[in-house]
């Protein structure tokens, strides 16, 4: 990046992850040589990242300036915020600052892996001020769906960047914790250079509703339960957690949590007193039994159909603890996230085969956004009046839909910024301009491996997904030219030995005479001979059957 040494710098705000996009959020500020960075989180994988279990932002730049990198800050404790941090410290031992629900969320993932907050980490709390380098960065209290969350003002020398993380205006929270509408208003009339603001709902018109509001739909089905009642939400969504717990105690019910993200969520919630639980009311899944069923409240994960959660293991009878009964009311406490849709309807499907009742649509009213509508979209920048605009946070429709919001507010389109990952937004006190990119991307996490896993890979598990493999074994005496042993044929996925006798004989033949053909040219190369086997096979199978297997051939020789 070009440097301005004697000149006056400039800021540069760079996203790593989180815009053309809904997920794997994180922000990179600059001032000369000091940069923060704000949030690092992961991206679940698409359906044709076969095997992959997370997606993590390319923190390339980060590694080429690692000598710059001050700190992380956090907004909030959700996946797609916290999910990448342990990668990134793995690399740069830099202090994490967060609310401590959030900094206790990543200490525990952070143990799961073996490491430990760095040194200097600190929890805050909302109104609080961080210094680092020529950075004065304050965390603003604003709602979401989970405790604790956060904005994050950045003042720099050229003036102050607000990132809003990702939030919603609810007007009665379930904690009493209101957004800091004063603080906003107060650093909008100080002035504000740029606002980044949550995208994730700009298509949606009208204000999400109150967290609170879902609590009268709850109660109803609680009370119209004949039998046990099984909830379903996000781990991370404390409040429904919290208004679940209240109902059941107010009826007399006793609560288990089942589901290890969940019982995490929960353990470090009540470590820190974000959840306020009766005396009596929860109960571990053995002293659950004890109880009788109408009075059992059991609190799960697997609203997304995910099929290694409780819900979905349960609805299958695969799990070890918890066994349905027709009598059962299931609640959906939770929307599908898109792409979910069908998981969720197969265990939707799997629970009524178990006798249960389930509540899964929305017209139930037992699930609210935790992000904000077009009005707060409004509301925010009303209270904030930025002079320059950038949407962050979401799909490249979502972020253009902001910027149409931002404009009915006045904001002039000129000075209304939309990038995607990598771009390089460079401020100074009067102008914003985009003027370049920096490495950005996607890196693939499978098991214990970051990033080893790239496209040829994914090709190949791909190709054995779709086509599955023909292993050919051969075993040659190169020096005389002759074949000793087989070819043996092994298929896995491409067709069914017994039955394909015929094709792999035929097959056999045609390998026998390549390899023949090759050997009577001389002494060839394994590599030689590796190919014609896989160019006589590939052509010969595609012509009988019009599948393309991977083809391995093994040669031995003898
Ligand atoms: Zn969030
Ligand atoms: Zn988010």
């Amino acid at each position: 990046m070009a440097r301005h040494r004697g000149k006056t710098e400039k800021l540069y705000v760079i996203p790593l992850g989180g815009l053309g996009e809904i997920g794997k959020n994180c922000m990179v500020v600059q001032y000369g040589d000091d940069i923060i960075v704000i949030d690092a989180g992961l991206a679940f994988p698409e359906e044709e990242m076969l095997g992959i279990d997370i997606v993590i932002p390319d923190f390339t730049y980060l590694l080429e300036n690692r000598e710059k990198v001050r700190g992380i800050l956090i907004t909030h404790g959700h996946e797609d915020h916290i999910g990448a941090v342990a990668y990134l410290l793995r690399n740069i031992n830099i202090p994490v600052y967060a609310t401590r629900l959030t900094l206790g969320l990543i200490e525990g993932k952070l143990a799961e892996m073996g490491m430990k907050l760095p040194a200097e980490s600190k929890a805050v709390r909302a109104g609080d001020q961080v210094k680092l380098g020529p950075f004065t960065c304050e965390f603003i209290r604003v709602n979401h769906s989970i405790p604790d969350a956060c904005a994050i003002a950045v003042t720099t020398p050229v003036g102050t960047i607000l990132h809003t993380g990702d939030f919603k205006f609810d007007q009665t929270p379930i904690d009493g914790e209101f957004a800091d509408y004063r603080r906003l208003t107060e650093l909008g009339k100080r002035g504000i250079l740029a606002l980044l603001s949550d995208s994730t709902n700009a298509e949606r018109p009208g204000y999400t509703p109150s967290e609170r509001s879902v609590r009268p739909n709850m109660e109803r089905v609680f009370r119209e339960a004949k039998g046990r009642i099984l909830m379903a939400t996000f781990a991370s969504n404390v409040h429904r957690i919290q208004q679940a717990i209240e109902l059941a105690a107010e009826m007399g019910k006793k609560v288990a949590v089942v589901g290890r993200s969940m019982e995490n969520t929960v353990r470090i919630a009540l470590e820190l007193g974000y959840l306020n639980v009766p005396e009596g009311t929860m109960v571990t899944v053995d002293e659950l039994r004890r109880v009788p069923l109408n009075q059992q409240v059991i609190l799960t994960t697997g609203s997304q159909g995910e099929p290694m959660a409780a819900l979905s293991r349960m609805a299958v009878n695969d799990h070890k603890a918890i066994e349905l009964y027709p009598g059962d009311t299931v609640l959906f406490a939770a929307t599908a996230i898109p792409g979910n849709e069908k998981s969720v309807a197969r265990t939707v499907n799997n629970l009524y085969r178990r006798g249960a009742e389930v509540i899964y649509d929305r017209s139930a009213g037992v699930h609210v956004s935790g992000h904000a509508s077009q009005e707060e979209q409004k509301l925010m920048i009303n209270l904030t009046r930025p002079k320059f605009f950038v949407p962050i946070h979401g799909e490249y429709r979502m972020l253009l839909k902001h910027k149409q919001l931002a404009e009915a507010c006045g904001i002039p389109s000129e000075n209304i910024l939309i990038g995607e990952n990598g771009t390089i937004f460079e401020f100074t006190r009067n102008s914003a301009q985009i003027t370049g990119k920096v490495t950005s991307g996607q890196v693939l996490v499978d098991g214990l491996g970051v990033g080893d896993v790239g496209n040829i890979v994914l090709r190949d598990r791909k190709q054995l997904a779709q086509e599955g493999i023909l292993i050919v074994v051969v075993a040659v005496d190169r020096e005389e030219g002759t074949i000793v042993g087989g070819p043996d044929m092994v298929s896995r996925g491409f067709v069914y030995v017994r039955e394909s006798e015929g094709l792999l004989d035929e097959a056999k033949e045609r390998v026998k005479r390549a390899l023949a053909d090759q050997m009577q040219r001389g002494l060839p190369e394994w590599a030689v001979l590796k190919s014609s086997i896989r160019d006589v096979l590939s052509k010969y199978l595609y012509e009988k059957t019009h599948r393309r297997p991977m083809i391995l051939p093994i040669i031995i020789e003898i």
